[in-house]
């Protein structure tokens, strides 16, 4: 199979002081080898734990997996043990937080925190992870590598300290790379220079990505596919085109009219009234109901089912289903 991840029907739970909150609910999609997935999606709506359940780093004991598979290279990851899986993710895929500072320990060299992670994982002997180290720098645009290795993290920018994490990241050649809103800490330049960077590094090695953020204009840069989370489903999934130009579903259509766009001016932009539900207790029906200007009775008691636009491209609506007016009649004789 030409799939590197296959994730299905994923849900995932979490124990807090107000009980249980069910923060994905049925999650499904697919990464190939050298492509990019953003996940798209208000804060809260579970893309972030979706990518820590992938990484096999959901916070324990709170965090579980109750149900649905995830497989990476065919190999199924929910049946082993948390710690097979970390060891078996932890070489295979790297994370990319939001702020630096949280993956370089101040105390540290450089150097010493880009070879660490190699010398443990791939067994390379210290030079040759010296080696490797200054290529990854030089990767990432940081010149003078012997230079920079001797330096500590409070001597670079926060621009550099992300190129310094990716570099980290890509060292152990991980064949998928997850950002978690990678430049949103940075200011507007470096942010865009960051997103090259990935572009650039894609390039390179083949790496694939997941993109998980809140910003449509980093998912017109760096994906390929996109996939839209709200209240803990995905409930549009298509290419890049079929989310910015062809987008069905409700919720989609209003993040795209919130972006800021140079044609449009500041004061028309629309945010999204209302509030996601509450997962303690998802809602039997549609959980976008409450703020969608579509809603109609079946959407407040039965769940969308996914209507495929065409091949690659699902929505999760009732206002695609050609059944939608038959069961919104028995709705209504309920
Ligand atoms: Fe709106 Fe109904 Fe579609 Fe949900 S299923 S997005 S409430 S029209
Ligand atoms: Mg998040």
């Amino acid at each position: 199979s030409d799939k590197l991840l296959e994730v299905n029907n994923l849900h995932v739970s979490f124990k807090t002081h107000g009980g249980e909150v069910h923060a994905v609910r049925g999650v499904a999609f697919d990464i190939k080898q050298g492509e990019t997935l953003a996940i798209v999606g208000e804060s809260g709506c579970g893309k972030s734990v979706t990518s820590l359940a992938v990484m096999g780093l959901l916070p324990k004991p709170n965090g579980k997996i109750i149900d649905g598979s995830i497989r990476f290279k065919g190999t199924e990851m929910t049946t082993l043990t948390p710690k097979k899986m970390r060891r078996i993710q932890g070489v295979n895929v790297s994370m990319i937080f939001q702020d630096p500072m949280t993956a370089l320990n101040p105390t540290l060299t450089i150097g010493s925190q880009l070879t660490e992670g190699i010398i443990h994982q791939k067994k390379v002997s210290r030079k040759e992870a010296h080696q490797k180290a200054i290529e990854m720098l030089h990767m990432v645009g940081l010149s003078n590598g012997e230079q920079r290795m001797k330096q500590y993290p409070y001597q670079f920018s926060g621009g550099m300290r992300q190129r310094i994490v990716i570099a980290m990241a890509l060292i152990c050649e991980p064949d998928l790379i997850i950002a978690d809103e990678p430049t949103t800490a940075l200011d507007v330049t470096i942010q865009a220079q960051i997103l090259e960077l990935f572009d650039h590094i894609q390039e390179e090695t083949g790496v694939s990505m997941i993109m998980i953020t809140h910003d449509l204009g980093v998912v017109a840069k760096t994906a390929d596919r996109v996939a839209v989370m709200y209240a803990g489903k995905i409930v549009e999934m298509g290419s890049k085109r079929d989310i910015f130009y062809r987008a069905k579903h409700p919720y989609t259509q209003a993040l795209l009219n919130a972006i800021v766009r140079v044609d449009i001016p500041a004061d028309t932009l629309k945010p999204i009234e209302g509030a996601p539900p509450d997962l303690f207790a998802p809602p039997d029906g549609c959980a976008f109901c409450e703020r969608c200007p579509f809603a109609m009775e079946v959407c407040q008691h039965v769940q969308p089912p996914t209507s495929m636009v065409d091949e690659n491209h699902a929505v999760d609506c009732w206002l695609l289903d050609k059944r939608a007016d038959t069961i919104r009649q028995k709705v209504e004789i309920l």
